[in-house]
Parts: C-alpha cells; sequence; structure tokens
C-alpha cells in the first residue's frame, strides 16, 4: 500500500516530501483551463479545429479525471502526439514549501505561486468524510480582527489553476486519482482557507466548475461549501453561478461588535447580510445556510447574544445552523478564547431555540493548523535565519585584520 494513502494517527508531525519536482519554464499550464480553453489553446498551437476539439477533450479527461501530470501517460493519445503536447504544455502542481502531518491526521501544506507568493491549504480528516480547507486568496483585504490573515501585508488572488490545484495536489497525497464518486478520503471541500472567495469570484468560480464537473474531479456541490464574510453584492451572482452550499462569517449579533471585528459590517450590515441570506438559491433545511461565530471572550459571547441570534435566524426564516469556532489565538492577537462553559451555555441557548450549534473541535494545533499559522512561521523562520546570516557576517568582518 501507497504509504500516503494511510493518515497516521499516533506519531509525531511530521514534514513529508514532496512527489512532484517543480515546473521551471515558459511552456503554458494546463491546469484551471475550461474545455474551451483547453481547445483554444491547442489551436493556437496548430491543430485544426476538429483536432483541437477530440485533444481537448482526452486531455481534459486525463488531467481532471484520472489525475495525469505527464502526456507520456496518456495513453489514448499517439506518441508522437503526446510528445509534440509536451513541448509546448505542462500539468503543474503548486509548488510544496512546507507538508505536515498532525497528531491527529491533519495535514497542512505551505504552497508557494510561480511569482514566490506563500499560501495554506489543510486537511482535516473525520471518522465518515476528509474535509480540504482550499485558499483563494494570498493574504486577505478585509482585515478581520480575530483572523490572522487579516494582518498578512501581501495579497494576491489565486488563480483558477492555483485553486482547483489544491484540490488536485490533494488528491495525488491521498494517492485518490481516478475520480471515484465513493469511498474518497478527500470527500468535502471548504473555502475557508486563505482570503475572502468573493472578492476573487471569477476564479473561485471557474475552479469549482472544475471540481464539480461530472468528467472532472467529479465531486457534487453538496459537498462543497463557500464561506463569506458578507460580500453582499456578490452573493446572489454565488448562487446562480456556483451554488454550492453558503457559509457565513457572522461573528456578531450587533452593529458595534461586528463593524470591530468583521470591518466589512461597515459597508454591508446585518440585516443586509441575512437578507441575502434568505435570497440564497436552495437554501432549505436539507441544504441549510451555516453561520460561523467565533467565540472571543466578553466581546460577543453573552446569553443576550446568543438569543439575538436565535432572533435574527428567525426573523428571516433562515434555514440556517450554527457552527461555534473557539478562538484559536495568534502571537498578538487582541482577543482570548471564551471559556469552554461559555461556549457550551452559548450553544444550549441556540439549541434550545430551536437551531443546531455545534461547537467546532480544534484540529491540527500541533501543526498550527489555524489560517494563517503556518505561512508567518515560516516567514519568522527566515527573517530568523536571515538575522543568523548577518550575524554570522558580522563575525566574519570583525575577523577580517584592519
Ligand atoms: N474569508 C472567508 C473565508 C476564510 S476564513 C470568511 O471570512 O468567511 C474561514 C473561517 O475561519 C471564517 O469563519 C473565519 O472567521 C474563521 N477564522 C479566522 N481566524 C480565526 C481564528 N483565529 N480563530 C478561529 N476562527 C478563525
Ligand atoms: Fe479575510 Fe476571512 Fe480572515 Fe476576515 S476572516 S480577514 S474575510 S480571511
Amino acid at each position: 500500500m501507497n504509504m500516503a494513502m494511510s493518515i497516521p494517527g499516533h506519531i509525531d508531525p511530521v514534514p513529508v516530501p514532496r512527489a512532484i519536482p517543480a515546473l521551471d519554464d515558459s511552456r503554458l499550464d494546463l491546469v484551471g483551463l475550461s474545455r474551451d480553453a483547453i481547445r483554444a489553446a491547442l489551436e493556437e498551437a496548430g491543430l485544426d479545429a476538429k483536432a483541437a476539439k477530440l485533444r481537448a477533450k482526452q486531455i481534459w479527461h486525463q488531467v481532471y479525471h484520472r489525475g495525469a501530470i505527464r502526456f507520456d501517460a496518456m495513453s489514448d493519445i499517439a506518441k508522437p502526439h503526446r510528445a509534440w503536447l509536451a513541448d509546448r504544455f505542462v500539468i503543474g502542481r503548486p509548488e510544496v514549501i512546507e507538508h505536515l502531518v498532525s497528531t491527529d491526521g491533519t495535514r497542512k501544506w505551505l504552497l508557494r505561486t510561480p511569482d514566490g507568493n506563500d499560501y495554506e491549504m489543510v486537511f482535516i480528516p473525520d471518522a465518515d468524510r476528509g474535509t480540504l480547507c482550499v485558499s483563494s486568496q494570498v493574504g486577505c483585504t478585509l482585515n478581520c480582527r480575530f483572523c490572522h490573515t487579516g494582518t498578512m501585508r501581501l495579497v494576491r488572488n489565486l488563480t483558477a489553476g492555483e485553486i482547483v490545484g489544491q484540490v488536485m495536489l490533494a488528491r495525488d497525497t491521498l494517492g485518490e486519482w481516478p475520480s471515484q464518486p465513493e469511498g474518497r478520503m478527500l470527500s468535502n471541500i471548504v473555502m475557508m482557507g486563505m482570503g475572502e472567495p468573493l472578492y476573487n469570484f471569477d476564479n473561485v468560480r471557474d475552479a469549482l466548475k472544475i471540481v464539480m464537473d461530472g468528467d472532472g474531479l467529479g465531486l457534487s456541490r453538496r459537498r462543497i461549501t463557500l464561506s463569506t464574510s458578507g460580500v453582499v453584492p456578490m452573493m446572489a451572482r454565488a448562487g446562480a453561478e456556483i451554488n454550492v452550499n453558503l457559509a457565513v462569517s457572522l461573528h456578531a449579533v450587533t452593529k458595534e461588535v461586528r463593524d470591530e471585528i468583521v470591518p466589512l459590517n461597515r459597508k454591508y450590515g446585518i440585516e443586509e447580510l441575512l437578507q441575502a441570506c434568505a435570497d440564497y438559491p436552495g437554501a432549505n433545511n436539507a441544504r441549510r445556510i451555516t453561520f460561523e461565530y467565533v467565540m472571543l471572550k466578553d466581546k460577543n459571547d453573552s446569553d443576550e447574544d446568543a438569543r439575538e441570534l436565535v432572533r435574527l435566524i428567525r426573523k428571516y426564516d433562515l434555514p440556517a445552523k450554527v457552527n461555534l469556532i473557539p478562538f484559536n489565538p495568534w502571537p498578538g492577537a487582541p482577543y482570548e478564547c471564551s471559556t469552554p462553559e461559555r461556549v457550551s451555555r452559548f450553544s444550549s441557548i441556540i439549541f434550545e431555540g430551536g437551531i443546531s450549534a455545534p461547537i467546532r473541535r480544534p484540529r491540527g494545533r500541533d501543526i498550527m493548523a489555524a489560517c494563517g499559522q503556518l505561512k508567518s512561521a515560516a516567514e519568522k523562520k527566515s527573517r530568523a535565519e536571515l538575522d543568523r546570516l548577518a550575524e554570522e557576517k558580522q563575525a566574519a568582518l570583525a575577523d577580517v585584520p584592519a
């Protein structure tokens, strides 16, 4: 059995070596391209329309369904054609800077874009499912006060290829090609990594289309959740063009507190946001909207807050579930996590209001699985390395006779 297929449960966190070498050339990377875009690229490279159409269909199946990373593995394409393709195109994967496995089986990757920006991906295995937490941006422009990603300076949108590439890389690691409908470890995807997915709408949509394609990665939209901090004007489009499950980072029930912890609230308020949730297509009891609520001590965790949350959800008649997230602290964070007793009490009040409110169990603490933490640890390490080099240089200079 392939070692990478078993999720270790009782070992220390281990770095896992990368299997696929980084690409370093100017050939076009096909990952992230739609069928039409692949066909157009083939025509541009010289194939006639008919050949390009057929070849695009074969390549699509090989790349997204079978997980091929080399053209010479594409047995349904004649050998000379494979070589022709390999001269012009590549099938890439994100570059892995670090890959850690937690004692609880959680995996975390630090990935790097070709232009040198780092972002994260996390895989959380459970008894009956495995959830991949995918990033949509490097950093985030929204600056929620409890979120480490919001403190990062560097921001750029990830491309569709970089987004779907995360899922493909996870499949490589778990040994889960070709795409199968049943029995896979990677069964669910949440767009809850770094970044605000609705601020990178087109790329997120294009990537998720490939993930949901029956001859692509083949994951049903019911197994995909998009989390937004509340970009109200994009929510209707998300429903119309992507229509995956919706999660909303509510985190507070009064204007005063939400303005402070989710500054986007100053632009799109709570009532507007809840109305957009009520208008989201397909929301019903079988497909409830998840409200994420990070538990911050003495900030948003009172009994009144819980009762107000129930009232708001009822007012908008929302088929909803509340996910209570214990705050994951990071160095310099301006908040503390609510006590376990407070979190339980908060949860009970919501349950008594007839709304499910499970408490999320922290996972992968030993590998810093909270959003943004691995990236800053890596940055710190490189700063420490720089300091050490500077010291060495100084010491060397001091040795030079005057
Ligand atoms: N930008 C999107 C998706 C990424 S954040 C959004 O905000 O919804 C994914 C979830 O992690 C959000 O609910 C976010 O509020 C939560 N989160 C961020 N930092 C956290 C921390 N330090 N502790 C607990 N949850 C956190
Ligand atoms: Fe951005 Fe989401 Fe973090 Fe807010 S919680 S800063 S929207 S990643």
